[in-house]
């Protein structure tokens, strides 16, 4: 799997690909409104973008409700994951993630000499965090939370996940990725922004990469209280990483509706047509809450995924609970076209 990880896809394509379903980003995005402030902003890019980052944080936070202290910025949210990586991490702690899940900041944290303790999922494929609770001992130093999940785009239940974090939280530190959380009918009714803006010990992470197509302009942000804000910025360095053409274009486009909601339309388009050519094909998936789905194969992952792209379609394979699986990412139409074309001759 190592050798599979969506750089090392990118870089090997076939270049042109005729669709690109391997990274989980947005070919909706981003915005006219948002390209139209990167324009606007690059006379004056020469200079420090000093202001930018406050109006950013301003904005966000008034929309949550938050305070602005705590918000920290970084060019995406990775570096914020790789922050709380090294600084949660010590040689003979561990980390709580779910099996499988993303594995970014479990894969740093080990490399700082943390084992990783991977609870499987429910057998409906969500994290089980009643098992993830019971993993914890006095040897942990995070619990990592990726509502949805990736690679299975499931959610867990709201008053339970707020439930487990309230409780777990006064024991360790919570780490709650919610990198997909715009792509849920409620983002503000299941986000746990305000326990972070108002409780010790929980870090929630947000992303402007998925919905809001700025995977390649990258910016994310974490929410949590200023003491832990403090030690994650000796980790990363959030306020210099970014550019001023990137915060003009989330200036621009933050919480712009019409945007967000035509840009969820296409997806759920793609999807449910995606739904249908796996159906007809005799194949399941697992209901995604997210912009990719995760679906069980009847061939090896890798080949599969060698096969695909032999097709100028790139997909991820995973393997988990002795079965071969192909995440695929919601393209536009002709990406999920090409991709059922590919399906058809292979499957
Ligand atoms: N968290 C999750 C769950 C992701 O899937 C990703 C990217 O795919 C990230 C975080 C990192 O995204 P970025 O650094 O672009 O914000």
């Amino acid at each position: 799997q190592e050798a599979w990880t969506e750089k090392t896809i990118a870089l090997n394509a076939p270049a042109p690909l005729k669709a690109r379903l391997f990274a989980n980003e947005n070919p909706f995005g981003p915005s006219d409104k948002a390209k139209k402030a990167i324009m606007e902003a690059l006379p004056t890019s020469y200079q420090y973008p000093f202001r930018s980052m406050p109006d950013l944080t301003k904005k966000i936070a008034d929309f949550e409700g938050i305070k602005e202290e705590n918000i920290l910025m970084a060019s995406g949210s990775s570096p914020l994951l790789m922050a709380a990586a090294l600084y949660y991490s010590k040689p003979g702690g561990n980390i709580i993630t779910g099996d499988p899940s993303y594995e970014d900041l479990p894969t740093k944290a080990t490399r700082m000499g943390e084992k990783w303790v991977k609870v499987p999922l429910t057998a409906d494929y969500k994290l089980d965090l009643v098992a993830m609770e019971k993993a914890i001992d006095e040897n942990t130093g995070l619990v990592y939370v990726c509502n949805p999940n990736n690679p299975t785009a499931t959610v867990v239940d709201t008053a339970q996940l707020k439930a487990f974090v309230e409780r777990v939280s006064k024991r360790v530190p919570v780490f709650v990725d919610e990198a997909y959380i715009d792509y849920l009918p409620d983002p503000q009714g299941t986000t746990l922004i305000p326990m972070a803006n108002s409780m010790p010990n929980i870090i929630v992470a947000r992303t402007f990469s998925k919905l809001y197509g700025f995977a390649g302009l990258r910016l994310g942000y974490v929410v949590t209280q200023p003491d832990i804000i403090k030690k994650l910025s000796l980790y990363t360095e959030a306020s210099m990483s970014i550019t001023a053409t990137t915060l003009q274009a989330a200036i621009a486009t933050y919480q712009d509706r019409e945007y967000l909601d035509a840009a969820l339309k296409k997806t759920v388009t793609s999807k449910e047509f995606l739904y249908e050519v796996l159906k007809k094909e005799g194949y399941t998936y697992i209901p995604s809450s997210a912009n990719f789905v995760l679906f069980p194969i009847k061939m090896e992952g890798k080949q599969f995924t060698e096969e695909m792209m032999k097709r100028g379609v790139g997909v991820r394979f995973w393997k988990f609970n002795n079965q071969e699986w192909c995440r695929i990412s919601i393209g536009r139409m002709d990406e999920m076209e090409a991709f059922a074309t590919a399906f058809k001759e292979i499957s």
